[in-house]
Order: C-alpha cells, then structure tokens, then sequence
C-alpha cells in the first residue's frame, strides 16, 4: 500500500511581503507527516513524496506532478495527500477533472488536508461542483490571501518576533535567531544617554543641544549608513540634526524596554491603502521579547519629560550664537566676549599671535551678526517651507495616482471574480450538455488566459501601491513642519539656530560663511520639484 504526499512551493509564494514559513516545503511536510502519523488508518502505508519547487500552479511545467499522475495510472498509490487545492491543481476546473473523473476512474482516495476535503466521504457522489465553489471562495477572494498573511503576522507577534523589515533605532536583528532585536552596539548607549538625560531632568529641547554638540549621528544619518540605498528616509539629509522629534520619538518608543509594541495601525485593505492609527489601548505589548535598553520604571518616568511641553527656555548661557561661530581661518571657536558693553566676538589665537593670517584684533558685534545669520535663517526656513508645499502638491497628484492604482486593483478583483463565475457556467453548460467538450475546452483555455493575466497584474499593482505610500511617509514634511513652527515664533533661539546650522565660519571683514545642514537636501528637494 502506498500513499503518495504532493508538496509544491509555488512563484506566488515568494511574491508574499512577509513569506509565510508555513508556505515552505519543509512546513508542508511536517503538516502531512503530523495529519498521517495521526490517523491509525495509513499505518503500514509506504509514504513517497512528490515535489515541485518553484513552479507556479498555472504553469504546464510541474514535473514532479506529471510524473506521480503517471504512476497513479499506473495503480503505483492508493492514496494522494496535499496540503490544500491551490497546491494541486491549477484552477477549478481541474480540481473537477479530477475529483469526479480522474481520481475515481484511478480509484484514487484523494485528501486535502487543510480543506478538509477527503474523497472517501464524497464516494459515490458527485461532489466536484460543491468543491469547485469551495475553491473558488477560497482562492479568488483576494481577502483570504491577505487574511492568510494577517493571521501569520499576528502569530508571529503574539509570540514576540519582530516582524519589521528594518530593526528600531538603538537594536539590531540577532544574526543568530530570526525575528528577534539585538542592542546595537553603537546606536544602543545613545538611546541610553537619552534617557539618562532625560530622567536627570533635561527637557527634550534640552536633550537635542546636547546631542547636537557631542555631534552623534540621527537615527536617519545612521540609518542611510547601515542600510545604504534603501529608500527610507531618503528625503532627510544625512545632516539632518538631533531635534525634539527625534529625541521625543525615542523616548516614546517602549520597544526599548525589550517589549514588542504592534497592531498600532490598522492596515484598511486593498480599497483603502492608508493605514489609520489604533488607540494606544488596542495596541498589542509582549513585554521581555529582547535585551532591554532601559527600565520599566525608567521609561514612565521619561514619558513625564515628554508629555511636558518643551518652552525655548532661554537661559542666560543660552545666547543665539552659541556654538555656531568660528574663525573662518584657524577654525577655533570664537571667543565671545559677554562683559563689554557691546558684546562682540573674536579669534583667541589671533589675540595672542600677531603673526598670523587670523583677523588680528578685529571684533565681530555680537547685534551685527545676529541681525545678518538670523535673516538668512529665515529665508532658508521660508524657501524649505516653499518647497515642501510644493512637494506635497506634488504629493497629491500622487494621490490621484494611488487611486487610479487602487481603482485598477478593485478592478482586477472584479474581472477574477466574474472570470470565475464565467467559468462555474461554462463548466456546468459542458456540464449539463449544452456545449460539446471542444468548445468548453476553447472558452475554458480562453477565460484561464484572461485570470491569469488578470492574476499577473494584481501583485505589482499591490506592490506599487505599497512602495507610493511609502514614499509618501516621508520626514521632509517633518523638517518643513519645524521650520513652520520656527517662523511662527516670537524670536529665533539658539536650539533653532543650531537646528539648521551645522557651523559659521567667520572671516575678516565680517564675511560669513554659513554651512547650513540641509543645502545639500534643500538643493535635492528643488530639483525633484521642479523636475
Ligand atoms: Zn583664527
């Protein structure tokens, strides 16, 4: 007696966003192993099994199928088990073939085990059309695909894998376990230090001129370093510097207490791309899933820094300039002199070397250079807030073509669905009589030609929806939201000076050279707009 195992891993698979390991060979087998080794009755049956890898179920070419048909003729097995339909067959049709004509004509006993359809409990009857429509509500409802992908990604999280293509700021994934966050070494202690400061009191304006001063990269400058060419970020110089977005983002982040935090965002399906967030009391926390970077308590004690709205406190160490200034010459930080009676600036080498190319005692006014960087500032702010407006006028024409994208996607789904109901009829009309077997096989060819191309549309549609609100997502609305809010208040402070300005080189004569932190993505952002 032998039973024969059919175990496929289709083209389609692969094409999956997250791949479902259950998909894979090896968990195929292990289900048909654990479904015969659990029913006494194929006891003592001799098990082989026949394997396709990598062929798509409508293509003709599955070697390993045409070769275990070959022997059924043969009478070689007495039992076929697989894991479901879409394994097997390559479309309805088939599956009617050979559960009504086929399988019984072979005296085949067919199982598939995730549909729970045996052939044994259907004996005598004809059954293929009650299967079919199984079939077709099964695997032509796109919702099941993306249920079946939802449901592993919810497994994978209740059991505290971290399912993100890119591990969170201050972890890394662990090379030696899959879906699980190890500290990362170097960006870990600057969440560390974050927190630090922050429960030593330090507002989050605070903790940013610190950061910005001690000069360690923002999480998107290391981002682009670790993942160089992905598209994330791509909007955010590498420049960009340490604000309270960032650090208040951080220290929002309870995966740094080693819980996993998910279904933060509800993904509406295909009709409607936009994800929408869910409140904090239906998010899913798994607490202990990795290494923790700061304490439980530590992190509540944070949230109270957070949730304090964040005044430009200006202390008296905390002038405008602050530094910013440098001799354009020697590169020293210049030196301010706060006790004159008109506050100026000047190099300290060139106060103490007479032979130097330093401009040798000239004082900069502190109101002079205040008045000059300050207006520059402003016009940088207002030509960064200019270009994000209109890049988000480009944005929305964008929008209309994520609603072509989805229209053309409802579409395909409407033509499967009606493909398939043209198909059940044509099946019945051969069925019933009516058409002679070459002309259903004509329109059955004819209508499987038209799903399949129907079917080979829908995954890149998907796929560029995906990647268009992905770009959408992008922090240069951040930094043009900052610049908004600089605009609009009362005064510049330095934290907003230090913001947008990486340094300000000083020459004599007064002639400034101001090294912004976004011209390079300033001069990018224009030329995608105007282009
Ligand atoms: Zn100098």
């Amino acid at each position: 007696m032998t039973l024969y195992m059919y175990i496929r891993l289709s083209d389609a698979d692969k094409d999956l966003k997250f791949k479902t390991e259950s998909e894979s060979i090896a968990n195929q087998r292990a289900l048909l192993h654990r479904f015969v080794d659990s029913h006494n009755e194929f006891a003592g049956y001799e098990i082989t099994e026949f394997i396709d890898d990598g062929y798509s179920g409508t293509n003709a070419a599955r070697p390993s199928f045409e070769r275990m048909i070959e022997s059924l003729k043969n009478g070689d097995a007495q039992i076929v088990i697989c894991k479901d339909f879409s394994r097997f067959f390559r479309d309805y049709v088939e599956i009617g073939d050979y559960l009504e004509r086929i399988f019984p004509f072979f005296g085949v006993r067919f199982i598939s085990v995730n549909d729970g359809y045996d052939s044994d409990e259907y004996k005598g009857t004809t059954a293929g059309m009650e299967v079919v429509m199984k079939y077709i509500v099964y695997s032509y409802y796109s919702r099941d695909l993306s249920q079946k992908v939802k449901t592993v990604i919810k497994s994978k999280v209740s059991h505290g894998e971290y399912i993100g293509s890119f591990p969170p700021y201050g972890y890394k994934k662990d090379p030696d376990k899959k879906h699980h966050l190890i500290p990362d070494p170097e960006a870990a202690p600057v969440v560390r230090h974050i927190f630090d400061m922050a429960l030593a009191g330090k507002t989050i304006s605070q903790i940013a001129i610190t950061l910005n001063e001690e000069h360690p990269e923002t999480p998107s400058a290391y981002f682009h370093r670790a993942f160089p060419g992905c598209g994330r970020f791509k909007m955010t110089s590498a420049e960009n510097c340490w604000n309270n977005m960032n650090v208040g983002e951080i220290l929002k982040r309870r995966i740094y207490t080693g819980a996993l935090v998910s279904q933060t965002k509800v993904w509406k399906g295909l009709d409607n791309p936009h994800t929408v967030k869910k409140d904090e009391a239906d998010w899913i926390i798994i607490p202990h899933c990795q290494d923790a970077i700061v304490s439980d308590d530590e992190f509540e004690q944070a949230q109270s820094v957070v949730r304090k709205v964040s005044k430009y406190d200006r202390s008296a160490s905390d002038y405008l300039l602050r530094s910013l200034l440098h001799c354009g010459v020697c590169g020293r930080t210049l030196s301010r002199n706060s006790r004159a009676k008109t506050i100026y600036y000047m190099c300290d080498k060139s106060k103490h070397k007479s032979d130097t190319q330093c401009p040798v005692g000239e004082k900069f006014i502190e109101k002079e250079l205040e008045r000059v960087i300050s207006a520059d500032l402003i016009e940088k702010l207002n030509l960064l807030v200019d270009s994000e407006r209109r890049m988000r006028e480009t944005a929305e024409k964008l929008k209309g073509s994520e609603e072509n994208l989805s229209q053309s996607l409802s579409r395909i789904e409407r033509g499967l669905k009606q493909n398939a109901v043209a198909r059940v009829s044509a099946y019945e009309r051969y069925s019933d009589g009516q058409t002679t077997r070459d002309m259903f096989l004509i329109e059955r060819d004819k209508l499987a030609a038209e799903a399949q191309q129907l079917t080979d549309e829908k995954p890149k549609l998907e796929q560029e929806l995906m990647s268009l609100s992905q770009t959408q997502d992008s922090e240069l609305t951040a930094m043009a939201d900052t610049a908004r809010t600089y605009l609009k208040a009362e005064a510049l402070t330095n934290q907003m000076m230090l913001c947008f300005i990486d340094r300000i080189d000083v020459y004599s004569g007064m002639r400034l050279h101001i090294h912004y932190r976004f011209s390079d993505e300033l001069a990018k952002v224009l030329e995608i707009v105007e282009s």
